[in-house]
Formats: structure tokens, C-alpha cells, sequence
């Protein structure tokens, strides 16, 4: 049996206080998160004991506080009192993920987005007579509620709406997932690189989901893309540009993006020979294809360092490095120990996606993608949408009851196997095998994929 540093978890949760609700406040899925000693390390029996009570609750209160779910599981005949035992949860009905994609424009869309919301809705304000996405999720965010979204690559959004406490316990749980599985490397005076959006300057699900690392987590944190990430930016990135003005605008855009990729390549290039002969430990986070391009870079200088232990990597978002190519994780992990110097059990992946508040992140020992089973339940559905066992791909589907503010009942578009423990390593609970893809039919979307884009078609410049 695996066990976490206390000491470790407690620093975590003196630094990470105003994110975590008061103990005697919890819901049962607060309780799932905070009160087991691990997220990856309580038994299977334990751990289903804290999630059926979890979800069971979330569940009673989507359907009692959310009309479209309520409507939606009535024309289905479910309700909380047919929720009892472990075998129940596969009968919650599943939202599509196509559901949160499904918006219309301007004022429209902020009622699209009240009518998600579970519960009592804040006042929202809305000034514009026809306001953009971007201006509807600024409205939402000064009343409290955190619109993170992401992009496929038809240019078709996905929104989820997150209310503060939703939007706390999820960075908290992110934070927690990392750290345990990178319990030998967290310090908290480390250095970080992160290679994706800075979290203050956008709501791109990538960008704003690591907060907590700027917050908390890290004290000394340098960021890879350091600018005003939209919705219209990522809209004409991703190849949909609308009027002749964006036209414009994404071609001279182009025209910019190499040099704006060869400035962050050479600061994280700088970055690192500035930390090389220091003892302090660095971690890289974010986007794979951000990291191979600077590996790339010091390959053609023949350049490389050597951070043994000191370094780690945490990847997450994606791994198309080019136009149709994923790279397998084992070539990029081999990559990184060539030229950071940083060894495997250190360079993990990290899976989850917009529409969830569960963090599924490798072991140190097999690379196999653990899930939080302390409060999140996976399962893995075939074509009819019905359950597969153990060991059989099929499409990703999840009960999350940290959703508070939306129903976290969802199956995606991944393709995934899903298997009953780790075949590696000795923490309990169900795994996914590492390598995700997507469903025959789905468009691509690993969250890296609209930044892989927006740094080809680099258009911060012209639309500042
Ligand atoms: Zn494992």
C-alpha cells in the first residue's frame, strides 16, 4: 500500500487555504477530496464508500436544483431514489458532451449559459446590446461564475460554467493530483515554467486551470505565453475568421508567428542555463509541443543540461506536435531525459478536459493514468452507450460530483481502456492505459491543440 507524505499534503493545504471550503461545510464530495490521507492511495473499498456517497448527493442535487437535467432524467425515468448501490451509477443519465457545445450568439448565449447553471443564478449585467463570447463570460465573471472553455478544431467552442466553490475545489484538486504523484520533486520555493496561457489573462480551459500553480503551488513561476488569450483570437487561430478584417488580421499574423515562437523558445532555452548551476529544482507545466519545440532548438545548437532529480515535467492538453501527428510519450519522455537530463518516473502526463474537475495523472512507476476514485467515477461506454468491462476501449465517460454549478454526468468523445487497477504500480483504485485518443468521427481537441494553432498563426500582436 502506498502512502503520502503528511507533511507534504499539509504545507499544500496551509498554502492552498482559500481554495478549500470550512471542514464543517463539506459536501460529500468535499469530504471525498479533503478528508482521505491521498487522492491516489485509499483503498478500493474506501475510496467507493467516499465516492457512491458523493455522487449519490450531487446527483439528488442537479435533479432537484436544474431544470433541463431534471426534465432530461424525468423523460428517462431516473431519479435520486434509484441511485442506491455501485451498480446504480451507470443508470444516471449522461449528458453529451456535444451538449456543451451546442450555443447560440450574443445575448442568447448568456441565457444558454444560465439555463446550465444548477441552482440559484447571480445577478448578471450584461451592458452590450449584441455582446461577444468574450464580453458574455466577463459578465458572468464579475458575478462569480468562471466560464473556461476550449476548442475543437471545427472553431466550435465547449463552455462550462463554474461557480467559485466548483472553480476552488478543482484547482485545489489539480494541485493535490500533481503533487502526489510528483511528491519526490515538490518544494515550494522551486522554479516552474508554464507552457501554456497565463491563467489571469484568459478562460481557456489550459490556461485558467493552473491558477493554483501561480497562487500556491510555486513561488517563482514564469509563463510561456504571456498575453490576452480570447475567444475571437482562438476562433480566427483555428481557422474561422469572419469579415475581410480578420482575414487580414490572420494573414499578417502569420507573417509574425516565427519570430514570436523563436522569443519563447530562446527565454525558456535562457531560463534554463540561468538554473543549471544552481541547486534549485525546476518543473516544467503545460503543452508537450511547447517543450519539443525548445528540445528541437537545442538539438540543432547542440545544446543539452542535465537537472537529474531537480527536474520534472508535467504535461498535459495534448499530443499532436505537428499538423497529423501525435508523438508518442515514451519517444517524448526519452527526449527530455537527452536534453534536460530529467528521468522518466519525472516526466508524467495529466488527462482531463474542460468539462471535468478530475485530474487523471501518470504514476511515477508505469505511466499509467490513475484516476481520483475517491470522488470521481469513470466508466467506459460501447457505441449503444452502454458499459464495457474492465480491459475493453470505448468512449470516456465520468461521474463528477465536484460539479456543482453544471451536471458533471458526461460521456466525451475519447477513446480510452480503462482497467481495474495498475498493472505497475501498488496505489488501488481504476487506471486508464496512458496513450488517449478520439473516438473515430470526433474532431481533435487535446486542449494544446488551439494553442499549437494560435502559435502558428500567431495573431497577439495585430489584435492588441
Ligand atoms: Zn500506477
Amino acid at each position: 500500500m502506498e502512502t503520502v507524505d503528511t507533511t507534504l499534503v499539509d504545507e499544500l493545504n496551509r498554502r492552498l487555504a482559500m481554495y478549500m471550503p470550512p471542514a464543517n461545510d463539506y459536501t460529500p464530495a468535499e469530504e471525498a477530496l479533503y478528508t482521505p490521507p491521498g487522492v491516489y492511495t485509499t483503498t478500493s473499498e474506501e475510496a467507493a464508500r467516499y465516492r457512491l456517497k458523493a455522487i449519490r448527493e450531487a446527483f439528488r442535487h442537479h435533479y432537484e436544483n436544474n431544470k433541463f437535467y431534471h426534465d432530461f432524467c424525468r423523460e428517462r425515468n431516473i431519479g435520486p431514489d434509484h441511485i442506491k448501490d455501485m451498480q446504480d451509477l451507470s443508470r444516471i443519465p449522461l449528458l453529451s458532451h456535444r451538449f456543451f457545445k451546442n450555443y447560440p450568439q450574443g445575448k442568447e448565449f448568456a441565457v444558454w449559459l444560465a439555463n446550465i447553471i444548477t441552482g440559484e443564478l447571480p445577478q448578471i449585467t450584461i451592458s452590450q446590446r449584441e455582446p461577444s463570447f468574450d464580453q458574455v463570460i466577463e459578465s458572468y465573471g464579475r458575478a462569480g461564475i468562471t466560464v473556461a472553455y476550449s476548442s475543437g478544431t471545427t472553431g466550435q467552442f465547449t463552455f462550462i460554467p463554474r461557480d467559485r466553490r466548483t472553480y476552488s475545489n478543482a484547482e485545489y484538486a489539480i494541485a493535490r493530483s500533481a503533487i502526489e504523484m510528483l511528491a519526490d520533486w515538490w518544494q515550494y520555493d522551486s522554479h516552474a515554467y508554464l507552457l501554456f496561457p497565463h491563467p489571469h489573462k484568459t478562460n481557456l480551459y489550459v490556461g485558467k486551470v493552473t491558477s493554483v500553480l501561480m497562487d500556491a503551488a510555486v513561488k517563482n513561476v514564469q509563463v510561456a505565453i504571456d498575453r490576452e488569450v480570447t475567444t475571437d483570437l482562438i476562433r480566427i487561430s483555428m481557422g474561422r475568421p469572419q469579415g475581410l478584417k480578420e482575414r487580414v488580421m490572420s494573414g499578417v499574423a502569420r507573417l509574425t508567428a516565427d519570430r514570436r515562437n523563436q522569443n519563447m523558445v530562446d527565454n525558456i532555452i535562457t531560463w534554463l542555463e540561468g538554473l543549471e548551476k544552481t541547486d534549485q529544482k525546476i518543473g516544467f507545466f503545460g503543452a508537450p509541443f511547447i517543450l519539443n519545440l525548445a528540445m528541437e532548438k537545442m538539438r540543432q545548437e547542440g545544446l543539452s543540461f542535465d537537472f537529474g532529480e531537480r527536474g520534472a515535467v508535467l504535461t498535459g492538453g495534448g499530443w499532436k506536435v505537428h499538423e497529423s501527428k501525435r508523438m508518442p510519450m515514451e519517444v517524448f519522455r526519452e527526449k527530455v531525459e537527452k536534453y534536460l537530463g530529467i528521468p522518466h518516473h519525472q516526466c508524467l502526463d495529466l488527462y482531463s478536459m474542460v468539462e471535468s474537475n478530475g485530474f487523471m495523472t501518470q504514476c511515477p512507476e508505469g505511466h499509467y493514468l490513475h484516476i481520483p476514485h475517491n470522488y470521481f467515477h469513470p466508466l467506459v461506454l460501447d457505441e449503444n452507450n452502454q458499459p464495457v468491462a474492465y480491459g475493453e476501449s470505448g468512449k470516456f465517460a465520468f461521474l463528477d460530483p465536484l460539479a456543482r454549478s453544471y451536471p458533471g454526468f458526461i460521456f466525451t468523445g475519447d477513446q480510452v481502456k480503462l482497467l481495474e487497477r495498475c498493472p505497475v504500480c501498488q496505489r488501488e483504485g481504476p487506471v486508464l492505459a496512458p496513450e488517449v485518443t478520439r473516438m473515430g468521427g470526433e474532431e481533435i481537441r487535446g486542449c494544446a491543440e488551439e494553442m499549437r494553432r494560435m502559435l502558428l498563426s500567431d495573431l497577439s500582436e495585430v489584435s492588441e
